[in-house]
């Protein structure tokens, strides 16, 4: 009788390389350390959080992943693929890694179509309506298909933040980096936000969010890592970081959230 299970089950899927690994990276501004020997593996599917102080190195570390920043020491890879500055395929390195800013960073003169279908028509060489085609499908996953032909000026900000994860989503990215993506926005418009970046967990994607959004945390992270002088100074189950949290440091931070 044929075997339901291949021999090598398990040992060549892609699942089994972290989506994303530091090993002992630190970086510098100048002769300031910004990061101090990161050690952090996240696999395909996981939901990670950090969290910690304003200038903790939260942004600095998630920019250094798709070499938004360039780090001085130590291993980063994505999907198994090690991510240097000047390296071949850093392009493509940036494309599995999607990125959402604080501050959107949409192109202003570009209708939220075009913002979307930019780098599908110009990078991935597909037709217009091909690329249209894409744009379209996540533009319904956030939940704005009817604002395609509006001008990000023209939108609220948690639909401008819409649009930037849809935009993202769009290159097929295997990583979804978020440096924390409600904290421009008004109280009644993070509630939109979250609820799209919890669909996009419940669908499967591996996501990094820098985020003070604690709620999120709890119900979407598989991991928080909380951040201290360009250390994770603790990393864990948010059960675990937020009921019993180890580091002196995590406590303050989350006793000043109460
Ligand atoms: P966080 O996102 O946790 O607030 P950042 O990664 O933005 O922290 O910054 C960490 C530290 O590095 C801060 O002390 C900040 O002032 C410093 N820093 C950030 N960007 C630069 C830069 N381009 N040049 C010099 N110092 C920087
Ligand atoms: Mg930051």
């Amino acid at each position: 009788m044929p075997s339901p299970i291949p021999l090598n089950a398990g040992s060549t899927d892609n699942s089994s390389v972290p989506a994303v690994s530091m090993e002992s990276v630190s970086k510098w501004y100048g002769k300031f350390q910004v990061l101090h020997d990161i050690n952090l593996n996240v696999r395909a599917g996981e939901k990670v959080v950090v969290c910690g102080p304003s200038g903790s190195g939260k942004s600095t570390l998630i920019r250094c992943i798709n070499q938004l920043e360039v780090h001085q020491s130590g291993i980063i890879r994505v999907n198994g693929t090690e991510v240097r500055q000047g390296m071949k395929g850093l392009a493509e390195v940036r494309r599995d890694a999607g990125m959402v800013f604080q501050h959107f960073n949409l192109f202003p003169h570009l209708s939220v179509l075009d913002n979307c279908t930019l780098a599908l028509v110009r990078a991935r060489k597909m037709t217009k309506s091909a690329a249209e085609e894409v744009a379209m499908e996540n533009l319904n996953k956030v939940r704005i298909p009817e604002q395609a032909r509006k001008f990000p000026t023209q939108l609220s900000g948690g639909q401008q933040q819409r649009v930037a994860i849809a935009r993202a989503l769009c290159m097929k990215p295997r990583v979804m980096l978020f440096d924390e993506p409600t904290s421009a926005l008004d109280p009644e418009m993070i509630k939109e936000v979250l609820e799209v970046m919890t669909s996009l967990a419940d669908d499967g994607m591996t996501m990094i969010c820098v985020t003070h959004e604690m709620g999120f945390a709890r119900q979407v992270a598989d991991t928080v890592v909380f951040m201290d002088a360009g250390r994770i100074v603790e990393a864990a189950p948010p059960a675990k970081f937020f009921d019993a949290p180890e580091n002196e440091r995590a406590q303050k931070f989350l006793g000043q959230l109460l």
